[in-house]
């Protein structure tokens, strides 16, 4: 008796897909070929969950997918089988995701990727049929900039592929979203719970870095007592305290990513830092504007 250990795969392949074998010109009731499979001469039908058939051959299945190269070296019945036989393989897959992961391995074709949602199921699917192609591809487009996608969905994607890189970038492009903003809450659930925490970890740390950075000694007025450049005598710099406190307030509701945005530079309070003067030799402070350039033009981690 052969034995047979049981992978993973077989165990998936199990559970997804019914197989069933037609002989001659019987088709599976009431299902569609689709048009860019439909050789007649294909050993193998695969019937998308919406019904729709795609005609294949087998051996383009084997070459390019492990779970169905697997699937077809498993022990098949043959018993009362004919040679000219049509093996037909239900899947869980809807047309339009199966069209553009089968255009893909036949190279006659790339599916558009601009849709998230679409380029998700067919990622899902080349990850089930362990097709390296459509995933490769996948993970390119999931970083075109014309795809539509909010970077927390691009970031959760990533991570689940484990595409340290895209994740990483992704991170970043987050930085300009206020995370808990109710809007986000369907795309942060579907971020797994440990690259979740990480990513409200990397806006804490920036959160702080910015504060840090407005309290640093290298400005003057954040000595206690700051003394006036021009003059030498103690002073308040009012302007600006309540420049950080409302930058503080800011960076709470909106993070800033690359550059400070109008958020942050198109405010009162900039204004009136920039503004201040030494009201006894009625000469700017410019260490202002040289902290405020060093900090906007902070490296970004
Ligand atoms: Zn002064």
């Amino acid at each position: 008796m052969a034995t047979h250990t049981t992978t993973l795969t077989e165990a998936v392949a199990t559970e997804v897909v019914t197989t069933q074998v037609f002989t001659g010109n019987e088709e599976s009731m009431a299902a569609k070929t689709h048009p860019a499979f439909a050789s007649p001469d294909a050993d193998v039908q695969l019937c998308s969950k919406d019904n729709t058939t795609f005609c294949i051959h087998s051996h383009t299945l084997v070459a390019v997918s492990g779970w169905f190269r697997t699937m077809f070296t498993l022990p098949q019945d043959t018993a009362g089988v004919s040679a000219n036989t049509i093996e037909v393989i239900h899947v869980q897959e809807d047309a339009d995701v199966l069209a553009g992961l089968l255009a893909i391995v036949s190279g006659t074709g790339c599916p558009d990727l601009k849709n998230i949602d679409y380029l998700e199921s067919l990622l899902c699917a080349a990850e089930k049929y362990e097709m390296p192609l459509p995933i490769a591809i996948a993970r390119v487009a999931l970083m075109s900039p014309v795809v539509n996608a909010s970077p927390i969905r691009v970031y959760g994607i990533a991570c689940r592929m484990n595409w340290i890189p895209e994740a990483k970038l992704a991170s970043t492009r987050t930085l300009v979203l206020d995370l808990f903003a109710p809007g986000w809450v369907a795309e942060l659930d579907r971020v797994d719970a440990p690259h979740l925490t990480k990513l409200i970890a990397l806006h804490r740390q920036r959160k702080e870095r910015f504060i840090a950075a407005l309290d640093s000694p290298t400005f003057f007025a954040n000595h206690r007592p700051a003394k006036c450049f021009n003059c030498g005598r103690e002073l308040v710099h009012h302007e600006w305290q309540s420049l950080k406190y409302r930058w503080a307030k800011q960076m709470d509701k909106r993070p800033f990513g690359e550059h400070l945005s109008s958020e942050y530079m198109d405010v009162e309070e900039l204004a009136a830092v920039l503004g201040a003067r030494c009201p006894i030799k009625n000469v700017s402070w410019r260490n202002c504007r040289d902290v405020l350039s060093s900090l906007i033009s902070r490296p970004r981690e």
